[in-house]
């Protein structure tokens, strides 16, 4: 390419020499200017780096992981290169979603699915792929322009989720669906309601995120279908913002939006996923953000047993049947750690001066035991439409708390599975 330009201008040249009238010399100068602009674009894009066929903790600047793989060397993460093997759905490519999908691709993980009904000339999720490709070609990007609330649209998505990914042909575990995480980034509660109902289905573990429309707090909530509430479970939560619930925009009204904001949820968004992905620290059940206050609230939330959906209560279900195993597992798994610690520690020498810093200070909620009763700070975000409205009446608006007996839970679910 960069031959034929330069003999294309060296002939322009030639040409322009050869011309005896002025005027058709400056049309010439210009042609001329025009190649010589081909020519650094097309410079610019051969200077994009060629994939990596293994992730190497090698310290050159060729190699684009080295600092990821660090995170392996000091021991926070065993094996940071699994990243490659994992499928990540982000559903909703706005603020939040297209700043998450950056980030899942400088981390280098291996297949992002992306999905969203707007165009922005082209297509958002094609213009996402095109911008992501260029900052690591690494990354496997499906791009899916949809509806997810339309019957058509829903038929599709489901499908993309159950597809398997076709780098690993052989999965560890035996799941109904192809994707290892779902990332919610829509605006809106149906759509929220639709990668629930999906999730429900598929018994796919997924992470919700939103931000308020005043742009100043935001959460995150991970949902584990059976184990944890799902979002017809309790109305969603949101934290109280300090501005008067009065002057926030209700339906025609546009919302705010800020970068700032939108980047923080993205980042706790995208931390959780990584850390529920490489299995590191501990992935938060409910984080929220308040901007204004720097306060982040978090808490736990039970499933319903009176959840209106009903790939809900069979995932509950399951949960409970699954209970003895689990046990069991947790049991060892105690008691090798116990044998362990009485072997001598793993890591004498502190190369790098880490200190752990103790956790307890981390205000922890319990959920609460009435609807009404709220964390401090914490507030419903009321759905807009009436149908919505109805819709979290129906679903049931109590939180159970977290001692409630298991025993119970399987009693009423059977009354529930009699009937
Ligand atoms: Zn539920």
């Amino acid at each position: 390419m960069d031959t034929e330009l330069r003999s294309l201008l060296e002939d322009i040249e030639a040409l322009k020499g050869s011309l005896p009238d002025a005027s058709h010399r400056d049309s010439m100068a210009k042609i001329e200017e025009r190649v010589v602009k081909i020519m650094s674009i097309t410079k610019a894009g051969t200077s994009r780096r060629s994939k990596v066929k293994a992730m190497s903790a090698e310290v050159v600047d060729s190699n684009p992981y080295s600092r990821l793989m660090a995170l392996q060397r000091m021991g926070i993460v065993e094996n940071y290169e699994r990243i490659r093997d994992f499928s990540v759905a982000i559903v909703g490519i706005g603020g939040v979603g297209s700043v998450s999908a950056e980030m899942l691709t400088r981390c280098g993980i291996g297949r992002l699915l992306l999905y969203d009904y707007d165009t922005v000339g082209m297509t958002k999720t094609d213009a996402a792929v095109q911008t992501l490709s260029e900052i690591n070609p690494d990354v496997v990007l499906e791009s899916y322009s949809l509806n997810i609330t339309t019957v058509k649209g829903f038929e599709v998505f489901m499908e993309s989720l159950r597809r398997q990914n076709p780098k690993n042909s052989v999965r560890d575990d035996a799941r109904s669906a192809g994707v290892d995480l779902v990332l919610s980034c829509v605006d809106n509660y149906e759509a929220r309601m639709v990668v629930n109902q999906a999730c429900n289905e598929l018994n796919q573990t997924w992470i919700e995120s939103g931000v308020s429309e005043d742009a100043v707090s935001g959460h995150i909530q991970l949902l584990i279908p059976g184990e944890t509430a799902c979002f017809a479970c309790a109305p969603p939560l949101v934290v109280a913002s300090g501005v008067d619930e009065r002057t926030l925009k209700r339906e025609g009204v546009c919302a705010a939006s800020l970068p700032t904001t939108m980047g923080v949820v993205a980042g706790l968004l995208v931390q959780n996923a990584l850390k529920f992905l490489l299995k590191f620290g501990e992935v938060s059940p409910y984080l929220g953000y308040n901007s204004l206050k720097d306060y982040f609230p978090t808490m736990e939330m039970k499933p319903n047993p009176q959840c209106s959906n009903s790939a809900c209560l069979e995932r509950q279900k399951e949960y409970l049947l699954a209970k003895p195993v689990r046990d069991a597992l947790a049991k060892a798994k105690n008691e090798a750690e116990a044998s362990r610690e009485n072997e001598s520690p793993l890591h004498m020498e502190n190369e790098w001066n880490i200190s752990v810093v103790d956790d307890s200070e981390m205000e922890t909620f319990n959920a609460p035991k009435d609807s009404d009763e709220l964390p401090e700070g914490l507030t419903r975000e009321l759905p807009s439409a009436d149908k919505h409205q109805e819709a979290a009446a129906l679903g049931g608006t109590s939180i159970s708390s977290n001692d409630v007996d298991l025993e119970e839970l399987q009693r009423q679910l059977d009354a529930l599975n009699a009937s």
